[in-house]
């Protein structure tokens, strides 16, 4: 019988003496978990002050050197769950300090803000890079040593050097990105009378059912959007460059022409944006989406046959990026399959894996070749 996750967890903690030993990972992740608890409690307790209303703690939050202690805390649950999932053959410890290390970064971890503020914390500021880098790389890099689709794959594979200044550009562009795809919303925003009604409709909905309903709404305007992308040949020509990649991995989702992440931020995000929904749903949202996208490119085995009919898996996006016909112009939704199968592009056999990723035309390597790529492809045709 397989064990719950709670007393897989109590048994590691209570492991005999001799698995607990220096070098054993235990006290790494013990450690780890201790560390990430403290941080996500102190970002809780920014966030819902009202949850921790004594004058003592306030007088703690608004000591100078508070958000950096959430910084050091979690920045070092993070390296304890890494090491302790590289020594400990039982995983449970490191993964449940990741997973609580994790909860407090998406609440906005050093640079959270007070619950239902217009602030958007941490997805505006600088430091976003570095935390989508500590939060995605220190995730999935470990994750997909442990469980790879393809174990021959390597974490420094071909053009992983490529995919990684993608992943750093478009973090540190986050703030220009987000000006220049504001513009639509701001403008529907301020002309659109007629859906206010909508508007107080949709904020006074339960929190988890506006999670829910942004998912599914952006996810339907990126469908089309997605679709489009590869039905135009000239808009083909800047997807081409996301599909260019020949491995799947955490870092390959981030290869995306700049253009077309400006036009997909600024479509996707317009549902979110105009319909009323609170910031908080937003921001949850928003924290999502990266994460999740590196999730879908992961290097990351299991087929998960029965939760893919519901949610977007890895190899469901697998398949939306192989080389194989049968894969081709299939599974363009990012969160709901239900979409495709709406739609009719709907392709995820049982158990069935792609044999290989990108796309029959030549799409130069490099940063700058790439983004002049659309322009001269058009020019060739
Ligand atoms: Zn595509
Ligand atoms: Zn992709």
């Amino acid at each position: 019988m397989r064990s719950t996750y709670w007393e897989q967890l109590k048994r590691d903690l209570e492991a005999p003496i001799e698995a607990r030993g220096l070098g054993t990972g235990w006290f790494a992740g013990f450690f780890a978990i201790l560390l990430a608890f403290v941080g996500l409690s102190m970002v809780a307790a920014m966030r819902w002050p009202s949850w921790f209303a004594m004058p003592e703690l306030d007088a703690i939050r608004q000591w100078g050197g508070f958000r950096s202690a959430i910084h050091v805390s979690l920045i070092g649950a993070y390296a304890l769950a890494l090491l302790s999932l590289m020594l400990r053959p039982h995983k449970v410890l490191g993964a449940t300090a990741l997973a609580l290390a994790l909860g407090a970064t998406i609440m906005g971890g050093a640079a959270v803000q007070p619950q239902e503020t217009q602030d958007w914390g941490i997805f505006f500021g600088l430091d976003f890079f570095v935390v989508n880098m500590v939060a995605s790389g220190l995730m999935f890099a470990p994750i997909e040593r442990l469980f790879p689709h393809r174990p021959e794959q390597r974490l420094f594979r071909t053009e992983w050097r490529e995919d990684l200044f993608y992943f750093l550009l478009s973090s540190m562009l986050v703030q220009l990105i987000t000006f220049l795809t504001l513009a639509p919303s701001s403008f529907v925003n301020t002309h659109w009378d007629w859906l206010s009604g909508t508007r107080a409709a949709v904020s006074s909905l339960p929190w988890l059912v506006q999670f829910a309903l942004a998912m599914m709404l952006t996810d339907l305007a990126q469908y089309w959007f997605h679709r489009l992308f590869h039905r135009v040949p000239f808009l083909w020509g800047f997807h081409a460059v996301h599909h260019s990649a020949r491995s799947m991995d955490w870092l390959a989702g981030a290869r995306m022409h700049f253009i077309e992440i400006v036009l997909l931020r600024g479509v996707t995000s317009l549902p979110l944006l105009t319909l009323g929904f609170l910031p908080s749903v937003m921001q949850a949202y928003v924290g999502l989406v990266y994460v999740y996208s590196s999730l879908v490119h992961a290097n990351l085995s299991g087929d998960f046959d029965r939760l893919g009919k519901w949610l977007v898996i890895p190899r469901f996006h697998h398949w939306h990026h192989a080389i194989e016909a049968e894969g081709v112009d299939k599974n363009f939704a990012i969160h709901f399959p239900v979409i495709d199968r709406i739609f009719g592009t709907h392709y995820l056999p049982d158990g069935k894996w792609p044999c290989g990723y990108g796309v029959p035309e030549a799409v130069p390597s490099g940063y700058v070749a790439q983004m002049k790529y659309p322009f001269r492809r058009k020019r060739n045709t």
